[in-house]
């Protein structure tokens, strides 16, 4: 019986996580869920984002259905304290370097995209982003300088076998889909993005299938707003994916749509909606449930073997959709709980 850790987390994590195991409990696969506290929750609790006990509970399970951590009141603790170390230290901690975002327009939210809804219509890409490198992870500090100003600094690093392993990540996924990737980085100026390119066209040599494209990170963000449908796979390091899938959120609707994986080499994964604790909706029941619906859909595929369960998932979060049912940020009225309800009456 495969063991999912639940790591609610911060503001509308527990709601919207809640919303996700009720529908993976609607589908009968006998899953054990274990729950620990992570984030500002932990924080409180234990005095440490990332407690010992939950870490365990973590790599002990199968699979990890994550909220969201992050909390306005703890903003002024030090920096290795602060909630959202918490999902890097797992990731780090994991080896989860793997992080796959597909956006797809489901069909009824033309309106909600930000773009015409001819342009929107298109979009069905997969954005695969490299999770522990990059200037999240390089050298990083504050000093003054010696005539007196202060300066903050973040290196941005990429070694090779980083860029190798996520580049065969990209292009398997593209093998199963159109066969098309992008790879998105700042070659002009960054030696770190020029590394990244030599590599991406190294590996590219294992897989002719495959059409493969380069694209400067602004380009790409113009891209993804003038012609989204051009898009199958987009490969690209942290920082850039980042911004990327924030952007990628708004042409498909909401950020409250996107879910995620994050995949160590084996296919161990923490699956998470890509928003954040959304502090100024927390506690309100208003929090769209369907980026955690379908993370929970994304964990049954890629960690469990049980495709046919994400499928089923997928197809009721589309058909209610198609129904009407709305959140807030959706332009309609229901809340957290009422939106599961109609995906679950879906299955
Ligand atoms: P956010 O994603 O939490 O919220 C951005 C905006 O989108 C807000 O207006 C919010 O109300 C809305 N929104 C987000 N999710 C929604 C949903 N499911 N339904 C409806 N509306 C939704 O980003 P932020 O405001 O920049 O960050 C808030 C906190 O979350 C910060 O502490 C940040 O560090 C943290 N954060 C955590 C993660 C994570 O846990 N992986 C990711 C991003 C941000």
């Amino acid at each position: 019986m495969a063991l999912i850790a639940v790591l609610a987390g911060d503001g509308i994590g527990p709601e919207v996580t809640a919303a996700a195991v009720r529908v993976l409990n609607t589908l009968g696969l006998g899953l054990t869920f274990e729950e620990a506290p992570v984030g500002g929750a932990a924080y409180a609790a234990n005095g440490h984002p990332l407690p010992p006990a939950t870490l365990d509970l973590a790599r002990r399970a199968d699979a990890i259905l994550f909220g969201a951590v992050g909390d306005p009141r703890f903003d002024t603790v030090e920096r290795r304290l602060r909630p959202e170390q918490a999902i890097l230290g797992l990731r780090a901690e994991l080896g989860l370097f793997a992080n796959l975002r597909p956006a797809r327009l489901m069909p009824g939210l033309e309106e909600a995209s930000a773009l015409r809804p001819e342009v929107a219509r298109a979009i069905d890409l997969l954005i695969v982003r490299e999770l522990n490198g990059d200037v999240y992870f390089g050298e990083k500090g504050m000093r003054t300088t010696p005539d007196g100003r202060r300066e903050g600094y973040d290196v941005m690093r990429y070694a090779e076998d980083e860029v190798r392993r996520i580049a065969h990540v990209g292009f398997r996924a593209a093998m199963g889909r159109q066969q098309r990737l992008c790879s998105v980085d700042k070659a002009n100026v960054l030696e770190t993005s020029q590394l990244w390119r030599d590599v991406v066209i190294e590996v590219a040599a294992e897989y002719r299938q495959v059409e493969l494209s380069h694209m400067y990170v602004d380009n790409a963000a113009m891209q993804l707003v003038r012609n989204p449908g051009q898009f199958d796979v987009i490969l690209t390091g942290n920082l850039f994916g980042d911004i990327l899938s924030d952007q990628a959120s708004m042409c498909v609707g909401s950020i409250g749509m996107l879910p995620s994986a994050s995949l160590d080499a084996a296919g161990k994964g923490l699956y998470e909606p890509i928003h954040g604790s959304a502090p100024d909706i927390a506690g309100q029941g208003k929090a769209n449930p369907c980026a955690a619906i379908l993370s929970a859909a994304m964990l049954l595929r890629h960690s469990l073997g049980e495709a046919a369960g994400a499928d089923r998932i997928e197809a009721a979060v589309a058909a209610a959709l198609a129904g009407g049912a709305r959140t807030g940020d959706l332009g309609g009225a229901l809340s957290t709980g009422a939106m599961a309800d109609r995906i679950i009456e879906q299955l």
